[in-house]
């Protein structure tokens, strides 16, 4: 049900990235509430509860939508603060290129970009980051 759900709301207009945020939010919120049900703490479930709706509602709104073009406009907003969420993540180093294999530095870990190879260089030591290649702006995921 939950499979034929989605597969009704991706692919169609009027669905974006801040559209499947809302929908995904939601159901986190949803899936948290069952605790502060079970916990009793029941004007914590009343007002997820609510959110919750304001959003399943803003979902539909945006959805249903046949505004377009302002639509695509708060998506383009919600990508921006992403992006600047991203930014002032401490966990993207920047990385630097090794063209010397020989000539390695114990201070760093070296990585292989998954997308064009080029060879990375990060900080050791700085546990699971996320690195992202100068060359083609790949970001993956590994461990220092
Ligand atoms: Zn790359």
């Amino acid at each position: 049900m939950f499979q034929k759900l989605m597969q009704f709301m991706f692919g169609r207009r009027g669905n974006d990235e801040l559209n499947i945020c809302l929908i995904v939010v939601a159901l986190i919120l949803g899936f948290l509430n069952i605790f502060f049900r079970v916990f009793g703490l029941f004007l914590i479930y009343r007002i997820i509860y609510l959110v919750q709706l304001l959003l399943i509602v803003l979902f539909f709104v945006r959805f249903l939508s046949k505004n377009i073009a302002q639509r695509q406009k708060e998506n383009d907003a919600f990508l921006r603060f992403l992006a600047k969420f991203k930014k002032s993540n401490k966990d993207d180093y920047n990385t630097v290129y090794s063209n010397d294999p020989v000539k390695k530095n114990k201070n760093y870990k070296y990585f292989k970009c998954p997308n064009c190879t080029a060879k990375l260089r990060v900080p050791k030591g700085k546990g699971k980051i996320t690195i992202t290649c100068p060359k083609c702006r790949t970001s993956f995921k590994g461990r220092s």
